[in-house]
């Protein structure tokens, strides 16, 4: 059983990176930022919640972040551990989740802000499958289309230059102290993400400990579909 944090700015690659260790170790691998936006995109009433802060590139309150992360643990269906990206976000999410779980390694991708920019502000999203693009490193093979569903590619509604300034100025304030409170155990390591996935996803392993990567060529953009990840915590 392997259980791993994975951190980084919006546009590092956290997502990607999660989404090949977790293909390829059977973990299942928990996005928290997915899940509030599947409950955006599915109207439901926690989406109601959060859907403006989350547009504003703020922070969802604590209380409701640590039960989105505490139901979907519950759901035990990570037999072989889980990989979680986008939690914990600050000092009191990392005390409430190193209360409930030990954690076998925390991956902190480093990526500079200009480089942040660069990336987040060519990011697309699937409207119709939540499939994600960037037109630098792989657009679409027709413009505007999703490869996958044919849905229309849309901007996320928090990739603007005002919601990143907001989230890397948080990313930057919060993220010592979390890595304050995980390096006391030790197993926190920092990997360079400016090189392409799969030179980012070798360097992964080699801090975890794991056989060289096997799988396939990273797979488009950030993330999965959205409604694959966990959604019923609606
Ligand atoms: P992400 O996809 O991880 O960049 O998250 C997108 C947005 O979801 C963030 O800008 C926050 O508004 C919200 N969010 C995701 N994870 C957390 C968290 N651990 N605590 C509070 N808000 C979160």
């Amino acid at each position: 059983m392997r259980k791993y944090v994975i951190m980084g700015v919006q546009g590092s690659g956290k997502g990607t990176q999660a989404k090949m260790l977790a293909e390829d170790l059977d973990l299942v691998h928990i996005s928290v930022g997915d899940i509030f936006r599947w409950n955006v995109q599915n109207h439901t009433k926690m989406g109601a919640q959060v859907r403006r802060i989350m547009a504003s590139g703020e922070l969802v309150g604590d209380d409701l972040a640590e039960s989105v992360v505490r139901d979907r643990l519950t759901q035990h269906d990570w037999n072989y551990g889980f990989i979680i990206d986008g939690f914990p976000r600050n000092r009191r999410q990392a005390e409430f989740f190193l209360e409930s779980y030990d954690i076998d390694g925390v991956i902190v991708l480093d990526l500079p802000d200009s480089e942040v920019r660069r990336r987040v502000l060519n990011r697309r999203l699937c409207g119709n499958c939540g499939m994600d693009y960037n037109l630098i490193a792989n657009s679409p093979a027709v413009p505007g289309q999703c490869d996958m569903c044919g849905g229309e590619l849309v901007t996320r509604e928090d990739d603007t230059e005002e919601a990143l300034a907001v989230r890397l100025r948080e990313y930057h304030q919060q993220t010592e102290s979390v890595l304050e409170i995980f390096r006391r155990k030790e197993y926190v390591f920092v990997v360079d993400a400016r090189p392409a996935p799969e030179i980012v996803q070798e360097q992964i392993r080699k801090c975890l400990g794991l056989p060289p990567y096997n799988g396939q060529a990273a797979d488009k953009g950030e993330g999965q579909p959205a409604a694959q990840q966990g959604s019923e915590v609606a």
